[in-house]
């Protein structure tokens, strides 16, 4: 049976709220985009946790930091930001706490840095569906202005492959619901996921799923498996073959042929086989990009392009 965006169980409210004295050694991870926002831990773990590829919250149980945990952190940071500072919560999905939690957090960020900019973290898209449009518009009234989302791929078996727990159909519909809650998000896409063979359905699939929706900002990485994980496992059991990176450029082409949406394409990291920006409806740039694009293509042999990334040396984000 494939996993839903429904088969989360609901997250207990947090027992404590006075001891301030939950455990959290999670590293803390953040995007490139956050680098100047004050960084402030709400959660350590995945409510999902199920995803094939990834190892990023595997032994960590979800838990979310107390109010009091949270307002030392407050406390701390207190002159070290400016007053307009973003802000931005860190853990894998704290958008899955429940709304009278991130209330909570929201009034004691407001009461040491009223003036905040905005408040971004990541979510699952579950996670937003189980919030209401009148919750969600109540949010960002009192600060969230952005998400991040993992959307991976628009193509429905891929996704059911990587154990993703939601369909693009359900991408499109919860997106979609930030947007009537005026919402921003940047969504990640991940080259190569398919593997071998699926890359320009891929490419094709996700742009379509991306056109239906407004993301301020696409983010990509290059598919590659991280050890410790279930897709290692399917790897050396011969269910997953890699896509060459050839065939995650062949897809990266289709996808920037395929995306007519207004937004940002921001493909700069080091899990890349090439690596551009640009504004999707600056038609000379991605042109310019395009022909860039045939020219590695053309240029280079397959071993060449593996070299180029090195891609069985990295074993973490
Ligand atoms: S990719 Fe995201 S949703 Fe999936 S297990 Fe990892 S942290 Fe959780």
């Amino acid at each position: 049976m494939t996993a839903s965006i429904h088969d989360v169980p609901d997250i207990p409210d947090t027992p404590d709220h006075s001891t301030g004295s939950r455990k959290f050694t999670e590293p803390v991870m953040r995007p490139p985009q956050e680098a100047h926002s004050l960084l402030l831990r709400a959660t350590q773990g995945c409510t999902w946790n199920k995803c094939s590829f990834c190892y990023v919250s595997r032994g960590y149980p979800f838990q979310a930091v107390s109010p009091d945990q949270f307002e030392v952190q407050l406390a701390q940071n207190k002159g070290l930001f400016p007053a307009t500072t973003p802000v931005y919560l860190t853990g894998s999905n704290p958008f899955a706490l429940p709304v009278h939690m991130l209330k909570e957090y929201l009034a004691r960020l407001r009461r040491f840095f009223p003036d905040f900019s905005r408040v971004s973290m990541q979510t699952c898209i579950g996670d937003i569906a189980r919030k209401s449009h009148e919750e969600l518009v109540e949010l960002r009234e009192l600060g969230i202005r952005h998400l991040y989302t993992g959307t991976e791929n628009g193509d429905d078996s891929v996704l059911a492959l990587m154990n993703k727990g939601h369909t693009a159909a359900d991408v499109v519909e919860q997106l979609l619901r930030l947007d009537a809650a005026g919402i921003t998000y940047t969504t990640f896409y991940i080259l190569g996921m398919g593997g071998k063979g699926a890359g320009k359905a891929c490419g094709a699939a996700t742009a379509r799923m991306f056109n239906q929706v407004h993301p301020a900002r696409i983010s990509t990485t290059g598919m590659t498996i991280f050890p410790n994980t279930p897709l290692a496992d399917m790897v050396r059991r011969g269910e997953y073959v890699e896509a060459s990176e050839r065939e995650k450029i062949e897809e990266l082409r289709v996808f920037l042929q395929t995306l007519t949406t207004d937004t940002f394409y921001d493909g700069v990291h080091y899990l890349n086989p090439l690596n551009y920006r640009l504004r999707t409806t600056d038609a000379a740039a991605k042109q310019q990009i395009l022909e860039d694009i045939e020219d590695v293509l053309q240029t280079y042999s397959d071993e060449e392009l593996e070299l180029m990334v090195s891609r069985s040396r990295m074993h973490s984000l």
